[in-house]
């Protein structure tokens, strides 16, 4: 059996990847995604997608079909748009939201891209 050279946990047959560190990696590459237009919000250049569920309206993360808050995006889902300049976060689902502010920190304290 094969060991994952990055956490050193065996990985079963007949996978030929570690699954954990492949969802980290993936989770850590729609991280970064985030980062630039994040950053591009914060500086009143771009707007939020928002998508709408149930009477929820959530955040879209960028470059996949994801919310913040980590539900996957369905195709009939209300689509929109919400300009952070000068609407509020209020009505927006409250995972979204708190998961969205810390994201934005983290993009603040990154350099520009
Ligand atoms: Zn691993
Ligand atoms: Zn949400």
């Amino acid at each position: 059996m094969n060991l994952c050279d990055k956490c050193r946990c065996p990985i079963p047959e007949p996978l030929v990847a570690c699954m954990a560190c492949a969802l980290k990696a993936s989770e850590a590459e729609t991280k970064r995604q985030q980062i630039e237009p994040l950053q591009m919000i914060a500086a009143g250049k771009a707007d939020f997608l928002t998508r709408t569920a149930h009477g929820v309206r959530h955040l879209k993360m960028f470059s996949v079909d994801l919310t913040f808050c980590g539900k996957g995006v369905e195709g009939h889902w209300r689509r929109g748009v919400l300009d952070y300049r000068i609407d509020t976060l209020d009505g927006i689902c409250s995972k979204c939201r708190d998961l969205v502010e810390l994201a934005m920190k983290e993009a603040a304290a990154c350099p520009k891209q």
